[in-house]
């Protein structure tokens, strides 16, 4: 037997598929989640820019999980890659645009355990802990089928099932994958000096070295480096390991101690021609994936959830379906300058660091000291940065509605 049909069903309960879930149920739609809580505590943390803040206090979570996350007010560029056209340090504080931080970092499990603990509150978002195996689409319907139990049916599909995703696969979505010659080191540490708040960049001709603040002398380390790099300190034990990040961090922070969970992880991009399909729509790493550099991936990807959200309450208000062509055709378009943009930035800024060339370095350099010297350039970065000035969902711009 199968159960009534749903209005929307999400597949994949990570932070993407749990705040779009979150946000469809908030609007009184009637949701599946589909998914198991994957609560694995895995050292990595995620720098939530102001935009996503607003967003997840519009779901109401935010309140449950600021104790557990830092403010990032500070954040520090440094040239570590000996060119010749090495710019000075560069700094941008968060006061400069009016905000008291730009985001805030927290452990990507936390973030997930407290969006968890919202959802199981609304009474029109039913959990189905199950895997996914197949999906199909019809005219005015979707379904999702399941090794066990009975298939369930929705208006709308949403895939939030990760960089693998299976729904986009099956719905013959073309993916482009590539990879850098690249790892990044990920780690929890304590240390001896107060980090003031101060996320600090070190571009290093390998990739970016970054610290970012947790609550206390506590911060989270993202250190791309060189694959077989990566391999070796990867290897080394807990203070082995300490030593080598402090004297990269130029004992930035005093003493290092490792103070949680360690990772590797490999370097590589991927995106999509296109964010849906007959009644399907991707969000998050199911649609975008690239390096773990300037804390943009998660960001990205609850901008989706909002949008598509956007997207599907106005369709509601003007009598259209949620997984209408129409529909989903807004999310396109709301959505392709954003994350093409990002994706570029990214690709585009460790590639000069890697490339060693001169020109490369002189763009890159004479880009920081633009940063560093243009007010109004520097404060439109800033902005920029933190929330699209276009386009940017209505629930990331403070108004809940
Ligand atoms: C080291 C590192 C640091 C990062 N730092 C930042 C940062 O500071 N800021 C930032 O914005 N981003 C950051 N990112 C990126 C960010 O972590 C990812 O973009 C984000 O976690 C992706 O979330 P997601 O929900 O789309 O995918 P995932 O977290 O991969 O979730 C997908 C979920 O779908 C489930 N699933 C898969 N298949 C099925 C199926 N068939 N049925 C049911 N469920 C299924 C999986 O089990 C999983 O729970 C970082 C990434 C890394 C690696």
């Amino acid at each position: 037997m199968t159960e009534q049909p749903y209005d929307i069903a999400i597949v994949g309960a990570g932070a993407v598929g749990l705040s779009a879930a979150l946000a469809f149920a908030r609007d009184g739609f009637r949701t599946a989640l589909v998914g198991g809580l994957d609560a694995r505590r895995d050292g990595r943390t995620v720098a939530l820019l102001n935009g996503s803040i607003r967003f997840l206090e519009a779901l109401g979570v935010w309140p449950k999980l600021a104790p557990d996350a830092a403010p990032l007010a500070t954040m520090g560029i440094v040239d570590d890659t000996g060119s010749l056209f090495r710019p000075p340090p560069v700094s941008f504080s968060s006061h400069e645009i009016g905000l008291g931080a730009f985001g805030w970092n927290v452990e990507n499990t936390t973030l997930v355990e407290r969006l968890a603990e919202a959802a199981r509150e609304y009474v029109n978002l039913t959990i189905l802990s199950r895997q996914a195996t197949g999906f199909e689409t019809g005219n005015s319907l979707a379904s999702i089928s399941f090794a066990d139990g009975p298939l369930i049916k929705a208006g709308l599909v949403v895939a939030a099932d990760g960089r693998n995703s299976r729904l986009r696969q099956t719905a013959g979505i073309n993916a482009r994958t590539w990879s850098y010659p690249q790892a990044a080191v990920t780690a929890i540490l304590a240390h001896d000096r107060d980090h003031r708040e101060a996320s600090t960049e070190f571009h290093t001709r390998h990739g970016p070295f970054t610290l970012v603040p947790l609550p206390g002398r506590r911060s989270s380390l993202v250190w791309v480096t060189s694959a077989a790099e990566a391999q070796r300190l990867a290897g080394l034990d807990d203070g082995a390991l300490a030593r080598a990040i402090e004297r990269q961090a130029q004992s930035l922070l005093g003493a290092m101690r490792i103070d949680g969970p360690r990772g590797l992880v490999p370097m590589s991009g991927m995106s999509v021609d296109r964010y849906w399909s007959q009644r399907l729509a991707l969000v998050g790493e199911a649609a975008h994936v690239f390096p773990p550099i300037g804390a943009q991936g998660l960001n990205l990807g609850l901008r989706d959830a909002a949008a598509l959200r956007d997207a599907v309450v106005d369709a509601s208000a003007e009598g259209r379906e949620p997984g209408s062509d129409e529909t989903l055709s807004q999310y396109q378009r709301g959505r392709d300058l954003d994350v093409r943009l990002r994706t570029t930035a990214v690709d585009s800024l460790n590639r000069t660091l890697l490339s060693g060339l001169l020109p490369a370095d002189f763009l890159r350099g004479a880009g920081l000291l633009a940063l560093s010297n243009i007010g109004p350039l520097r404060r439109a970065v800033m902005r920029e940065g933190v929330l699209p000035h276009v386009g940017a969902p209505r629930l990331m711009q403070g108004a809940a509605a």
